[in-house]
C-alpha cells in the first residue's frame, strides 16, 4: 500500500503554491480514517482525528515540490524562468518538463552563459507559445518513475515519500487518548509558509515533521569529504538539528523509545544545511516541542532522488509507536 500511494503521489506535480491537485487526491484517500478534513487559505490539508483528553500531537509532510515559474515569452517563443525553491542548475538542467497547462516542454540553459535556465515547449514563435503558457504559469520536472524493488527513484520524493508515510499513519492510527492531527502542508520550499500559519492555527502540544534529508552514502572523488547525514536503507533518521531548528530533547527521545518499542532500525541526523516545516512551527506561539522524522534520500532536489521503502515502512512504525 506504501508503494502503491507513493507512486500515485509521484505522478502528480506540484510546485509551491500549486499543491491542491495534490491535496484532492490525498484528502479522498484519507477521509475514511479520520474525523475531520479542512483546507485553510494557506491551501494546507489538515487532517484530524479526535482525541480523548490527551496531548496534540500534529504532524507535517509538505505536498509541494521545488519548480518553475515563467517570467517571459521570448520572440522565438521561448520561455524564461524564475525557480520556487532551491533549484540546482547543475542537476536539472535538460530535464523534461511539464506547464501548468499539461503542454510537455524541456529545461535548457543559455549557450555561453551559466545558470540562466529557459524551457523550450517546442513553438517556433511567441504566439505558438503563449497557446502554451502565460507569464506566471508553473512548470515542474517531468521525471521518469523507477520502481526499483525497495527503492525507488524519481523527481518529487521530497516530500512525496513523506507525505505517503503520513498517509500510512493514518490508514494504520492506534487506539489513543491524543488528538492527531496531520498537516499536509503547502510551500515549504520556498519557507515553510504553510507549516506556519497551520501551525499556529493547530496550536500543538508537539510537532514532529516528515522530511526528507540527504544520503551522502554515494561514490566521491576525495575520501577526506566524507560526510554523509544518513545512509539509505539503514532506517528512518531522527533528526538532532539542520538549520531551522535544534531538536526538542524530549521529541528526540520520544522518538528514539519508540523506534526500540517498535523494534526498528533507525540512525542520528544533524543535517548542516536546509531546514523542515517544524522550523516555523517550533518558534510559533510560546514555542512547540518539535522534531523531524527524516526519510534518507540521495540526489535530493535532483529529477532522480532515490529513496529506499524499507526507511519509509520503518518511519510508519515509530510514528505510529509515538501516538
Ligand atoms: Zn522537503
Amino acid at each position: 500500500m506504501l508503494k502503491e500511494t507513493l507512486l500515485k503521489l509521484l505522478s502528480i506535480p506540484g510546485p509551491s503554491g500549486y499543491e491542491s491537485a495534490c491535496a484532492d487526491y490525498i484528502e479522498a484517500e484519507v477521509k475514511p480514517f479520520v474525523d475531520a478534513t479542512a483546507r485553510d487559505v494557506m491551501g494546507n490539508l489538515i487532517c484530524t482525528k479526535k482525541g480523548r483528553g490527551g496531548k496534540r500531537i500534529m504532524l507535517t509532510a509538505h505536498m509541494d515540490e521545488i519548480g518553475f515559474v515563467v517570467t517571459a515569452i521570448e520572440d522565438k517563443g521561448f520561455l524564461r524562468v524564475t525557480t520556487l525553491g532551491g533549484v540546482n542548475p547543475k542537476v536539472t538542467l535538460a530535464s523534461h518538463v511539464v506547464m501548468k497547462s499539461g503542454a510537455p516542454g524541456v529545461l535548457f540553459q543559455e549557450s555561453g552563459s551559466e545558470g540562466q535556465l529557459f524551457i523550450d515547449v517546442g513553438a517556433s514563435c511567441r504566439e505558438e507559445a503563449e497557446q502554451l503558457a502565460q507569464v506566471g504559469d508553473w512548470a515542474a520536472v517531468r521525471g521518469v518513475i523507477s520502481d526499483m524493488g525497495n527503492r525507488v527513484a524519481a523527481p518529487y520524493l521530497d516530500d512525496r515519500s513523506g507525505c505517503a508515510v503520513l498517509m500510512e499513519v493514518l490508514r494504520n492510527l492506534p487506539d489513543t487518548d491524543n488528538e492527531i492531527v496531520a498537516v499536509f502542508t503547502t510551500q515549504e520550499e520556498v519557507g515553510c509558509r504553510g507549516a506556519q500559519t497551520a501551525g499556529y492555527a493547530v496550536d500543538p502540544d508537539m510537532a514532529i515533521a516528515l522530511d526528507v534529508t540527504i544520503a551522502g552514502d554515494i561514490p566521491r572523488a576525495s575520501e577526506t569529504n566524507s560526510y554523509v547525514v544518513s545512509r539509505l536503507g539503514q532506517g528512518a533518521a531522527v533528526k538532532i538539528m539542520d538549520r531551522g531548528i535544534i531538536a526538542h530533547p524530549d521529541v528526540v527521545q520520544a522518538m528514539e523509545d519508540a523506534a526500540r518499542k517498535a523494534g526498528v532500525s533507525w540512525q542520528r541526523e544533524v543535517l548542516t544545511g536546509g531546514a523542515t516545516d517544524v522550523g516555523a512551527i517550533h518558534k510559533g506561539r510560546g514555542g512547540v516541542p518539535s522534531g523531524t522524522l527524516s526519510i534518507p534520500c540521495r540526489y535530493v532536489h535532483a529529477p532522480c532522488e532515490m529513496v529506499d521503502l524499507r526507511d519509509m515502512e520503518g518511519a510508519v512504525r515509530i510514528l505510529t509507536a509515538i501516538l
